[in-house]
């Protein structure tokens, strides 16, 4: 994402005045860790609230707060929802874009058939658009970001989940259902373990940051990772004065973003230990991702191998990729 400084630096007054004419929309994007609303004019971000997606991420306890985020967005833009043309709503998938039926994220405990369209269609009566995240991602990218200008592109996110959006000859791969180029589930380990999709050795259930973590928790679990445990308790120690730069919005710097919170017995977060005192910090210590990127910075063995074997799987899928598409970028 570039801000709107870096926008208006980079595109010609002539896409300017094209872009002051395009009608004002909200976006959302309903990630595992985070959910991120924001009101938008073409490429040009005017605000942004985001909160944090938390343990609990049940449609009943999230959807509400969504409603509030976008409210709290439009408020910082300045505008009301009168104003807005359309809810653009990117969530993991599967779904279906056409009914915008959310179908069982393995990334959304207790989302099964969630007809989000139409939820959100009923709280602002406006136009809404459910599409696949990464697919979303990569439309983005397509339209006003690195893959402007070219026709074919595929875009791989790789956070909690992985996602990819597919664009051929200038269209969004869809497939017969609309579940075309869910690139994180292509089978990278055909004897490896069972995906929460059903498939074997996915490429997401083997790199994802939701399985770095896994697999190092699984060692720490095993009595393999005393190092690694080690090195989070001293982050853990230090965690009130190092924030988790994936839990900060990505343009701090606009004050036109900001971060909604919610009671903290509801805000439990996916960094390390969200639990109420030492002791049941250290009972549950939860290892995360980033924690392992970093031990695996600092030289320890099990965090450097874990890390090995995910960028491994993702080269793997990456040649595949290539193979499959002969994309431009
Ligand atoms: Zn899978």
């Amino acid at each position: 994402m570039q801000n709107k400084d870096t926008l208006a630096d980079t595109t010609t007054s002539k896409q300017s005045l094209n872009h002051n004419q395009l009608p004002l929309v909200v976006g959302v994007d309903l990630g595992g860790t985070q959910i991120r609303t924001a009101v938008l004019r073409g490429p040009t971000l005017l605000s942004r609230v985001s909160l944090m997606t938390g343990k609990n991420p049940s449609p009943g306890r999230i959807i509400p707060r969504v409603y509030t985020a976008i409210q709290e967005a439009l408020g910082k833009a300045g505008t009301t929802i009168e104003q807005i043309a359309g809810i653009g709503i990117a969530a993991p998938g599967p779904l279906d874009s056409k009914t915008g039926v959310v179908f069982t994220p393995p990334n959304m405990a207790d989302w099964d058939h969630v007809p989000l369209r139409d939820l959100f269609t009923e709280h602002f009566h406006i136009p809404i658009f459910v599409e696949n995240d990464a697919n979303a991602g990569g439309l983005g990218e397509h339209m006003f970001g690195a893959g402007r200008g070219c026709n074919n592109i595929v875009y791989l996110t790789i956070s909690t989940g992985i996602g990819g959006g597919v664009i051929i000859d200038g269209k969004l791969l869809e497939g017969v259902s609309g579940t075309a180029g869910e690139l994180g589930h292509m089978t990278i380990d055909w004897h490896g373990e069972r995906c929460p999709c059903g498939n074997i050795g996915c490429l997401e259930y083997i790199a994802s940051g939701t399985s770095i973590a896994r697999k190092a928790n699984e060692a720490i679990h095993a009595g393999e990772g005393i190092e690694l445990l080690t090195f989070a308790r001293t982050m853990l120690q230090h965690s009130t004065t190092v924030p988790d730069p994936s839990a900060l919005p990505t343009q701090g710097h606009d004050p036109a973003t900001v971060e909604l919170r919610f009671p903290p017995e509801e805000t439990d977060d996916t960094s390390l230990g969200s639990e109420t005192g030492d002791e049941q910090q250290e009972e549950h210590l939860h290892v995360n991702a980033r924690t392992v990127a970093l031990a695996a910075e600092s030289g320890i063995p099990l965090a450097r191998a874990i890390i090995q074997n995910a960028a491994e799987a993702i080269g793997v899928g990456l040649v595949n990729i290539i193979h499959c598409f002969n994309p431009e970028i």
